[in-house]
């Protein structure tokens, strides 16, 4: 039972969350959102611990594709950092502010970047494509994302200083036209680099907030000295470049970690 003990730790935090945000705000779309993002996430868990292959995979899909098709297409929720932005504004503290504070802002100070492991739609296909371990060491372009961020921030502050009309419909459409340009971008850059989280490397605006706060982040993957014999297979494998072997939180590309678990099953000594 003891081995079961995350999933039930992610099932019990995303359950308080679900019922919190159902009491508080009166509204049962809480319980049954979080209730099923938490069931996702703690079945994916599960999975892994049971060395089922594609765990992580599962609930990418089972995550990704109802934030994408259900709240995003058909609830209309623009769930991208401009919805955020948007929603911030307009001082609702409704579903896309509640989904970044819970994934994007505060989780990561528990769960690292477990949202781009295992719940991303834009991670959800690019984790399609053939370049899972990267063929090069990570380039220095990661500014990019804060001109991204800044952008973003632009486009929806411009909307409300022109007074624009019709914004629910309008952030609607930089939802789906937005979608469109990350895929475009994240699957021609996949190609370009051989990697297939290039995207998320260099030009996702999210990771402004999210690479910061995961430097925090309760769980993390460490490394049992006593049993590595420095074979260099976890570094190859990982998909973000992350020097897994250094157990001190300034490793190199530590706040890249996405907690895919892929050195942990590659490691032939059990040492992660
Ligand atoms: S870095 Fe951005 S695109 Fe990549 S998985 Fe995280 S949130 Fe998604
Ligand atoms: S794969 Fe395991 S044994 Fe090899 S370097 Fe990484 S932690 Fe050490
Ligand atoms: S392979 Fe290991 S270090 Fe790299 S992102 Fe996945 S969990 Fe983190």
């Amino acid at each position: 039972m003891k081995k079961y003990r995350l999933p039930i730790l992610m099932l019990v935090i995303f359950e308080t969350v679900a019922v919190t945000l159902w009491l508080t705000k009166d509204n049962l779309f809480y319980l049954f959102n979080f209730s099923y993002i938490g069931l996702a996430i703690s079945l994916g868990v599960f999975l892994f611990i049971r060395k089922y292959k594609y765990a992580r995979r599962i609930v990418q899909l089972l995550v990704g594709l109802y934030m994408l098709i259900y709240l995003g297409l058909i609830c209309k929720e623009n769930m991208q950092i401009e919805g955020f932005w948007y929603y911030l504004f307009t001082g609702v503290f409704e579903a896309a502010t509640i989904h970044y504070a819970v994934a994007k802002i505060f989780g990561p100070l528990i769960f690292g970047r477990g949202w781009c492991g295992y719940a991303c739609w834009t991670a959800m296909v690019l984790d399609f494509l053939p370049y899972k371990e990267p063929k090069e060491p990570g380039k220095k372009l990661g500014w990019i994302r804060y001109i991204t961020f800044v952008l973003s921030l632009i486009f929806v502050s411009a909307l409300f200083l022109a007074g624009v009309g019709n914004l629910e419909r309008i952030m609607f459409w930089a939802f789906v036209v937005g979608n469109i340009l990350y895929y475009v971008i994240g699957i021609a850059l996949a190609f370009a680099f051989k990697d297939n989280r290039a995207f998320c490397k260099y030009i996702c605006p999210i990771t402004v907030f999210l690479k910061p706060m995961s430097y925090f982040s309760l769980i993390r993957i460490k490394c049992d000295k006593e049993k590595c014999v420095s074979c260099g297979k976890c570094k190859r494998v990982c998909p973000m470049n992350v020097d897994v072997t250094d157990n001190s939180r300034k490793r190199q590309n530590g706040t890249e970690c996405i907690l895919c678990m892929e050195c942990v099953k590659n490691c032939p000594k059990n040492a992660l």
